[in-house]
């Protein structure tokens, strides 16, 4: 890794201009380095800064080690079950199934590294530099400062356009023993052995994501939520049934309980988690605060390069990706508006495509509107547009037609458990006016996950009840509920 600039274009100032580089990305993520690459593509002089690993946080410590702990899970829960379809040899409920954490760490890890050198390899083949360093403005919107981590000597970069693409950090709540006792997502992707006994502090995305891997892999785990139920500006239908789920595999819910109030060791060196209604967990090995996240803002300089923030320090852009300073735009996490990779990259992308693509590309922009996106909670969700609470505030309740569904995969159907014994399957549709537009789209079950992204073409594309209903349905599946429902 060089110090400053490994270069794959032309190097010294860009033609007549006295800039560096058209275009200066700082942060080597998902939308930093999807914007690089598509500028570079019309030919402008691209660089992208990075301070740490070329992936950002997807492929480091997000979807990619994620996915990877989800498929590991998936495997576990299919051993437990394969006694249902007449497999014996190995009782998974006597411990007679090993599991080497330790093996799929270092396997995944490997994975990641060779996803790094990927991102590498394609920024070369771009023409995209990369220079390594932390990036800050200095006088103004145009200049920005790289220091680079070995100690050499920070270099400046002038730029006609920079892109701040930094993304953000895991926060962590106040608390006395917070910070000493407990990690964030970032550690549970360092751990190196299982943990006996997990609390996982938290009500969003990550803390269903990672409560379910750990609880499905063998960890006694329980879920720390301030209110009621998790992921609760969710569709009721997924909330409902994804904290019936996480009971049924045997989670500990605490709920209502304002969170975690202090972290202590016991004699043993376990942790005591002391909630702030005084309920004790104790016996703990390993708390994960998966409480929310925050744009990544420092060192960048904001203020002194005339780039205003929101509430929470976001950096506040238009529809366009403008920042208020001339020639800086930002997306992607940093921003906030909707924290996924393909949106970042979308955004990026767009951005690229107007600043560099020619009169055509002149308004290109980003659609914030049915972005489909799946939680990989154990069962999976997966959502598209409007809650039915949303929906109902945008169209009024008597524009509204609502389709609901619940039932039990037939993978389950030879289990010779009762009903109340097999996870379920539940979907909910929302359409609204007289030609029942469907504005909203509700999965929660197996397979959900992949079930989603054509159902999302689809209400891009302004589907109506009518053109589910003539879609031929693919039997036996769990997807053909969506088009057959009434
Ligand atoms: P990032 O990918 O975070 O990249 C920012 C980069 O900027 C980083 O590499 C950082 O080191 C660098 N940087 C920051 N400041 C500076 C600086 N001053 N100088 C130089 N470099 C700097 N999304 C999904 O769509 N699907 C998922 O399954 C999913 N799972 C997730 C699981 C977890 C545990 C987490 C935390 C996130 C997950 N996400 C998922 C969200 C997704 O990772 C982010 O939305 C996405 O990575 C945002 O991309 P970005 O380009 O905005 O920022
Ligand atoms: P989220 O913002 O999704 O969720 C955090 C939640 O934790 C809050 O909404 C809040 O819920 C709860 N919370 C906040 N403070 C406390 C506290 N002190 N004690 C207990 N609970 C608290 O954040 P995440 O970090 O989970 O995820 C960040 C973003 O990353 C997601 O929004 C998503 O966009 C992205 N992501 C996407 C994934 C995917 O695509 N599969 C996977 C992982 C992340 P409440 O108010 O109900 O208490």
């Amino acid at each position: 890794r060089s110090a400053s600039v490994s270069q794959s274009s032309t190097t010294g100032e860009t033609q007549s201009t006295g800039y560096d580089y058209d275009f200066l990305v700082i942060g080597a993520g998902s939308g930093g380095i999807a914007s690089a690459r598509r500028a570079a593509g019309y030919g402008a002089k691209v660089a992208v800064v990075e301070k740490g690993r070329l992936g950002g946080t997807c492929v480091n410590v997000g979807c990619v080690p994620k996915k990877v702990m989800w498929n590991a899970a998936s495997i576990a829960e299919t051993l437990h079950e394969m006694q249902h379809y007449g497999f014996t040899g190995v009782d998974p409920d006597n411990d007679s199934i090993a599991f080497d954490w330790g093996f799929i760490k270092e396997n995944r890890d490997k994975y990641i590294r060779r996803l790094n050198k990927i991102y590498e390899v394609n920024m070369a083949n771009s023409g995209v530099d990369n220079v390594f360093g932390s990036a800050s403005f200095t006088k103004g919107s145009n200049e920005v400062l790289v220091t680079p981590d070995d100690g050499s000597e920070p270099r400046k970069y002038k730029a006609k356009n920079v892109l701040i693409a930094t993304g953000g950090y895991p926060q962590f709540p106040e608390g006395e023993g917070i910070i000493e006792h407990s990690i964030s997502s970032d550690g549970f992707f360092e751990l190196e052995d299982l943990p006996n006994k997990a609390v996982v502090v938290g009500a969003g995305y990550i803390a269903v994501e990672l409560a379910g891997v750990l609880q499905a892999l063998g960890t006694d785990t329980s879920l720390v939520l301030r209110k009621e139920k998790a992921l609760r500006e969710f569709d009721d239908i997924l909330v409902d049934t994804l904290d019936d789920e996480m009971q049924r595999q045997g989670i500990t819910i605490y709920r209502n309980n304002t969170g975690v109030k202090k972290i202590e060791l016991d004699e043993d060196g376990l942790k005591l988690v002391t909630l702030h209604n005084e309920e004790v967990i104790e016996g703990v090995d390993t708390v994960i605060m998966a409480t929310g996240r925050s744009p990544l803002v420092e060192p960048l300089n904001l203020p002194d390069a005339g780039i205003e923030q929101r509430k929470g320090g976001y950096i506040k852009t238009d529809e366009y990706s403008s920042t208020s300073a001339d020639g800086v735009f930002a997306l992607g996490d940093v921003c906030g508006k909707v924290e996924l990779t393909p949106m970042a990259i979308a955004a990026g992308r767009r951005l690229a495509d107007r600043l560099f693509g020619g009169p055509e590309w002149k308004d290109a922009k980003v659609s914030y509107e049915f972005v489909p996106t799946v939680v990989f909670s154990h069962p999976p969700i997966g959502t598209i547009g409007l809650t039915e609470r949303q929906a109902v505030e945008k169209y009024g309740k008597e524009k509204i037609k609502v389709y609901k569904s619940k039932f039990a995969n037939l993978y389950y159907g030879p289990w010779q458990v009762g009903p109340e014994d097999k996870p379920k399957t539940a979907m909910k549709l929302i359409c609204a006016g007289e030609e029942e537009l469907v504005v909203g789209l509700h999965v929660i079950g197996m397979g959900a996950d992949e079930m989603l992204q054509g159902f999302g073409v689809a209400m891009k594309m302004g589907a109506t009840k009518a053109d589910f209903d003539s879609t031929v349905a693919i039997h036996p599946t769990a997807s053909e509920e969506l088009v057959t429902m009434y």
